[in-house]
């Protein structure tokens, strides 16, 4: 008989597979009526052994009834099987993460800023984290009330998701670089106003310009239109690739977005696969369900 997860192991599990589902990753569609017992179950492998991940729409298997997926009982294997591209080692892991002083000096630069009036309701400012050495930069566009409380980006329910979508990359969040458009979090989380963006867009440009990205991925419209200097709506041009300052740049929609819609979730997949394929990570295996 399959073994038993505690309750609130299972339900971390449910809401993975979810995400999952959301982003048209089809394998756990496939998986989630079966219960494999330790004994049948494919030993753990790395990615290259997993069974096929089917990313592409029209060959997606449909989606059971939720009632049926609540029901699922899954074994430790068949999750070990499931989460082994997450768990997987980083290929990043290698990057040598000694902070860059040339961060700390845009950080310094910043100070205790009273430039704008931003910093008049702040508790913290969220200066950016992550690796100084990311060949991806992630950049959203003000910090929320978590973050403000925590002086870290993405740390609230977008930043749960963002994490998800990173580590649906085969990544960590260490491993990629997090920051925003705006320092100090706008009143009632409302878009930075464009003497703010004015104001602190710079000290951002000189984050990237130090860190080198081969890759900006501009999280919603504000960083995008920041970025680009236009004013063109951000789904013309979601998902192409454009550049700035000699780095390739992709925009995709903000994880706030996909909070409330999350039929975009898997638009913004096909985004992330792009900026996978170009930074040489492996992509989810193509293939017919089996
Ligand atoms: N939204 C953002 O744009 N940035 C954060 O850091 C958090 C939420």
């Amino acid at each position: 008989m399959a073994e038993k997860f505690p309750e609130s192991l299972q339900q971390k599990i449910e809401e993975r597979l979810r995400f999952y589902e959301d982003l048209g990753i089809g394998l756990f569609y496939k998986n989630r009526n079966i219960s494999v017992s330790n004994e049948n179950a494919v030993p753990a492998a790395g990615a290259a052994d997993l069974p096929p991940v089917y990313s592409e729409e029209s060959e997606l298997p449909k989606p059971k009834a939720k009632s049926e997926s609540a029901r699922a009982v899954i074994s430790p294997a068949a999750v070990a099987q499931m989460i082994a591209p997450i768990a997987a080692e980083s290929l990043f892991s290698s990057v040598d993460r000694v902070k860059d002083d040339r961060l700390l000096k845009i950080r310094e630069d910043i100070g205790d800023c009273t430039r704008c009036k931003l910093h008049k309701g702040r508790n913290k400012i969220v200066y950016g984290d992550g690796n100084p050495k990311a060949q991806i930069v992630f950049v959203g566009e003000g910090p929320g009330a978590d973050e403000d409380k925590q002086g870290l980006p993405f740390v609230g329910r977008a930043g749960k998701l963002l994490t998800q979508m990173i580590e649906a990359m085969g990544l960590q969040r260490q491993d990629v670089y997090i920051c925003n458009v705006v320092k100090c979090r706008p009143p009632e989380n409302r878009p930075p106003e464009p003497d703010e963006v004015a104001t602190c867009s710079p000290f951002l440009m000189r984050q990237i310009d130090v860190i080198a990205p081969k890759v900006i991925v501009c999280l919603g419209a504000v960083a995008a239109k920041t970025l680009l200097n236009t004013t063109r709506g951000i789904s013309q041009f979601r998902g192409e690739w454009l550049e700035w300052r000699g780095h390739k740049l992709m925009a995709t929609y903000h994880p706030a977005y996909l909070l409330r819609n999350p039929p975009a979730k898997s638009e913004v997949w096909k985004d992330l696969q792009k900026v996978m394929a170009e930074v040489g990570l492996p992509l989810p295996k193509k293939g017919k369900p089996g």
